[in-house]
């Protein structure tokens, strides 16, 4: 008899050979801008808690008070037996703070995407899908059954095409895209995704997993940023980045929250969001709210890196193989670094981690081409991004 499973050790040599294996890091103690990483503090330029606030004091102390008051977990699903007041206060923070008539939040903004899509889209409707959108929103297109059509990254003139080829052959059409796009760092051109959904009859669902907390005047996120916030449209996030706890949620018109709450599979058949995680994004989004500072200090060391490294890798110059693609408005806290190999990505990884700077090194299949993902934070000091400026300037051959 030949072994069903024999094929798993198969795959993993295959997956070692293209360097595509993936490994965990272990890192000890409280997340910050300074990490330990295998017994030694780092600098970290490798998470998405881009306020500092997975670790600040006034979240863990609220995660502790929420759990001596309601225990550690919710019990059951929301519809059931494990909906808790702070369930609410948290949707409604949300909501006031996106300005959008409900919200509900999602264990996850993993998810969040694949309950929203699959319960908003079917078969006999047609999805638009940014070719560098988030694994969630793409999974989340294959579990709604719907047809699903990538646009190249950005390409609005593709999409139009599109559009006007595809969109009336199909009952509903939903355009999804990340906000800030995770792994490259720009921004969707949203108004005018906007507007062709306008002139098309299509919904649109932005994922603004590396926008909220970080974007616009008060850290809604890019749809505030670029004042779309009177346009319809559904905003997903995730709690877990720049809210620093753990969840998702889907801010929206009362009638798509009420309906999410009977159709979304992922929200109805799942346990609520523990009373820690719920009690830590309240108060982090009442933090986010009330100090901007948090924000200034972010742009200001987005603007800070995005000039160090001009200086080392000129702007859309080739140097060797290496190439920075930093936004065409430094706003986000995501800068990349192309590189021309898995090997090269892990060595320059490997040479980093050595100088004491913690960068992932990002490669396919997440992402088509292997890259440096540099995430900077609120809590970054100066001297520590030109320390990585300097690391890398001695890297680039
Ligand atoms: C991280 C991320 C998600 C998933 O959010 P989680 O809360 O971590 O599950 C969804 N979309 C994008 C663009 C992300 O970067």
């Amino acid at each position: 008899m030949k072994d069903p499973y024999d094929w798993i050790e198969r795959s993993l040599d295959t997956i070692h050979q293209a360097r595509w294996h993936r490994s965990l890091k272990t890192i000890v103690g409280r997340p910050g801008a300074v990490v330990e990483l295998n017994g030694r503090s780092v600098i970290n330029f490798a998470s998405n808690d881009y306020l500092g606030l997975a670790g600040d004091e006034r979240l863990i102390q609220a995660a502790i008070a929420a759990t001596e008051t309601y225990g550690t977990g919710a019990t059951g699903s929301r519809l059931l037996s494990g909906h808790r007041d702070l369930h609410r206060q948290l949707e409604q923070a949300i909501a006031q703070w996106k300005q959008t008539e409900d919200a509900i939040i999602f264990s996850s903004g993993y998810l969040a995407n694949l309950g929203t899509i699959s319960a908003i889209v079917g078969k006999r409707d047609l999805i638009f899908s940014d070719q560098y959108n988030h694994s969630s929103l793409k999974n989340g297109a294959v579990m709604s059954g719907a047809t699903c059509l990538d646009y190249e990254h950005c390409n609005l003139t593709q999409l139009r095409q599109h559009l006007e080829q595809h969109r009336a052959a199909y009952r509903r059409c939903l355009i999804i895209t990340d906000s800030v796009f995770s792994m490259d760092g720009d921004l969707c051109p949203l108004p005018e995704i906007l507007d062709l959904a306008a002139a098309f009859e299509c919904m649109v669902l932005v994922d603004e997993a590396h926008g909220t907390g970080v974007l616009g005047k008060t850290g809604a996120g890019c749809v505030e940023h670029f004042a779309c916030r009177d346009r319809p449209l559904i905003q997903m996030g995730t709690l877990s980045k720049a809210i620093g706890s753990l969840g998702g949620y889907v801010a929206g018109s009362a009638p798509l929250i009420d309906f999410l709450r009977n159709r979304a599979a992922t929200w109805i058949y799942t346990t609520g969001l523990s009373p820690a995680d719920t009690a830590a994004a309240l108060t982090a989004i009442h933090i986010i709210q009330t100090e901007p500072q948090l924000r200034d200090r972010l742009r200001h060391n987005i603007t800070h890196l995005t000039q160090a490294l001009a200086s080392v890798f000129p702007a859309d110059q080739d140097v060797s193989t290496t190439r920075l693609y930093a936004p065409h408005h430094p706003i986000t806290p995501i800068l990349c670094l192309e590189v021309d190999s898995p090997a090269t990505v892990l060595h320059w990884g490997d040479r980093l981690l050595a100088a004491g700077l913690f960068v992932s090194a990002v490669r396919p299949p997440t992402v088509p081409t292997s890259r440096l993902r540099i995430t900077l934070m609120a809590t970054h000091e100066p001297a520590q991004l030109d320390q990585l400026r300097d690391c890398l300037r001695s890297l680039v051959p």
